[in-house]
């Protein structure tokens, strides 16, 4: 494992301390993705070539699907392949042709490549190029990977986003009406709300990256003005940049705050008047407010521990201690992007502790010392922690669970409020 090293330099304004660690790590690698992007792209399959671990870890992530037919598989790489007596391309050729034949709903086929791929160099690159020559026009291949080698796990989204972003066909016309592409996996049923709201504001047309199915990807040149609904999608955002989309600067959805900060960013870039923004928005955030107070009283002063995991925890520290009263201790994250984090920056209280990489042994010293009410964490983590008596949330839970926009600011309170409450329980 690397060595470690740490430096502690501020963020300018507002100024914040960030402790900046790199060694050993507690994270998931980034094939967790498919675990919620095979729900989102309905056409859409992921085979993850890789090794007996890399299916395990997907399907106890995922759990097992026994009645369903699922949207993922793992080609396994086994002994033979790696000791070079086998044609890996062969027998990925061959496997791709059985796996289409057998599932004709297919349209986009993700090759992601893992470790054990990586290791020995396998060209997924190559081999998708191969396979969507031969299976062109019924079937797309792409690739992308969700390697564990200094990643995080919702780096696979964003890789495989940023793979998505060269199929995007070119606006008809040079001179094309602008747009706006809402990017990152959202619950459908958030997807809906959202759209909605845009429809009552006047603002469209609207799409989303990814959508439902692979033949409605959007169009995307210069006049498309992308928003990121997710903090984790820096490639992403550069791949769509490259095509000449801009990007609307906001926080991100996350509680009523975040949700209405993000929404009157998109409704001033299309000149939406501020009364009308008011009218449209104020029903659902007088909802979003009454079920946030209901969890108020379980968390106002109680004090929260982040370790880097999910790259959410800046947008929801900023959520929990404007909007809940939590009280932040550190609040760790795999990586910072300053640029699509500057508008969070800016609402989160002066002074908090932000640590960016993770030297894990330094942190669990660091909480422990802090003891705090609630961590939030990795599973890895989640259950030492918890034997030492200390109260986890497991932070891929706030990947699996809709917890963006008005109607479900309340249920994301909810999910550090329980945690608590289960605590409590026991100590009786
Ligand atoms: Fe493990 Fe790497 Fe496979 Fe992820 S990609 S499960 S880290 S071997």
């Amino acid at each position: 494992m690397a060595g470690t090293s740490a430096l502690s330099m501020p963020l300018e304004k507002p100024r914040m301390p960030v402790i900046r660690e790199r060694g050993q790590r507690e994270v998931f690698c980034g094939l967790t993705g498919i675990v919620w992007m095979h729900r989102k792209i309905q056409d859409a399959f992921f085979l993850v070539v890789g090794s007996r671990t890399c299916a395990h870890l997907i399907q106890s992530a995922a759990g097992v699907m026994i009645f369903a037919e699922p949207r993922f598989a793992t080609a396994i790489i086994d002994e033979r392949d790696l000791a070079g007596l086998a044609d890996v391309n062969e027998e990925l050729d061959r496997e791709v042709t059985r796996l289409l034949q057998r599932r004709p709903d297919i349209r986009l086929l993700f090759l992601v490549g893992s470790c054990p791929s990586e290791v020995i160099k396998l060209d997924l690159g190559r081999a998708a190029e191969r396979l969507t020559e031969r299976f062109l026009p019924d079937v797309r291949v792409l690739n992308y990977s969700g390697s564990g080698i200094e990643t995080t796990f919702t780096q696979g989204e964003d890789a495989c986003l940023a793979a998505l972003v060269p199929e995007m066909p070119k606006p008809a016309t040079v001179e094309g009406k602008r747009s706006l592409l809402v990017v990152g996996a959202l619950a459908d049923v958030v997807e809906d709300q959202f759209r909605s709201l845009f429809e009552q504001l006047e603002i469209g047309p609207v799409d989303f990256l990814p959508p439902r199915r692979s033949n409605e990807l959007a169009a995307v040149g210069p006049e498309t003005r992308y928003i990121l609904a997710q903090p984790f999608l820096s490639d992403t955002a550069h791949a769509l940049e490259e095509r000449g989309a801009r990007r609307i600067a906001a926080p991100f959805p996350l509680g009523e705050e975040g949700t209405t900060a993000w929404l009157k960013a998109i409704a001033d870039e299309w000149n939406i008047p501020s009364v009308h923004f008011e009218r449209v928005t104020k029903p659902a955030r007088t909802r979003a407010k009454t079920a946030i107070r209901h969890y108020v009283e379980a968390l106002e002063g109680k004090r929260i521990f982040f370790f880097p995991d999910s790259q959410l925890e800046i947008p929801l520290a900023r959520m929990l201690s404007r909007e809940l009263g939590m009280e932040l201790i550190e609040v760790g994250t795999p990586y910072l992007h300053r640029e699509h984090l500057a508008e969070e920056f800016a609402l989160l209280p002066e002074n908090t502790q932000i640590s960016e990489g993770q030297d894990v042994e330094k942190q669990l010293d660091r909480c422990h010392a802090a003891q705090p009410d609630i961590v939030v964490c990795g599973l890895g983590l989640a259950n030492p922690l918890e034997a030492d008596g200390l109260t986890t949330k497991w932070s891929i839970e706030l990947l699996f669970t809709p917890i963006q926009g008005y109607e479900q600011a309340g249920d994301c309170a909810a999910l550090f409020a329980r945690p608590l409450a289960r605590r409590r329980k026991l100590e009786v």
